[in-house]
């Protein structure tokens, strides 16, 4: 395996970085179960609009809970690849992705090229 070009400087700073992502993104999910729960249908309190209200705001919450969890399986994996030797490498070709890539979202997998 090729030497690791990603330095250690910024090796430090992506793992910050993601631990700290990582930790709002768990805070967020627990911030808004309530908001995932079933709806509970009561027709005494709640009206046919307003349950439907309900129900879309439980479909949105539950669907930003879905992006939440793809992003954090996203970062624990860049976490692991960052533990080993792995990291920055173009999971596709094998190049370098770079540093300026990996600056803006070091969970990147792919180099420019192979992203296009
Ligand atoms: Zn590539």
């Amino acid at each position: 395996m090729a030497d690791d070009p990603t330095p250690q400087t910024h090796r430090a700073r992506y793992h910050d970085r993601l631990l700290a992502e990582l930790q709002d993104i768990r805070t967020a999910g627990d911030d808004t179960t309530a908001d995932r729960q079933p709806v509970v249908l009561d027709q005494q309190s709640v009206g046919r609009l307003s349950r439907m209200d309900a129900l879309q705001g439980q479909a949105m919450a539950q669907a930003m809970q879905s992006r939440r969890n793809g992003r954090a399986r996203a970062i624990t994996a860049a976490l692991e690849r960052l533990a080993g030797d792995d990291f920055g490498w173009c999971e596709d070709c094998g190049d370098y992705i770079g540093t300026k890539r990996l600056d803006l979202d070091p969970t990147i997998l792919r180099c420019v090229d192979c992203a296009r």
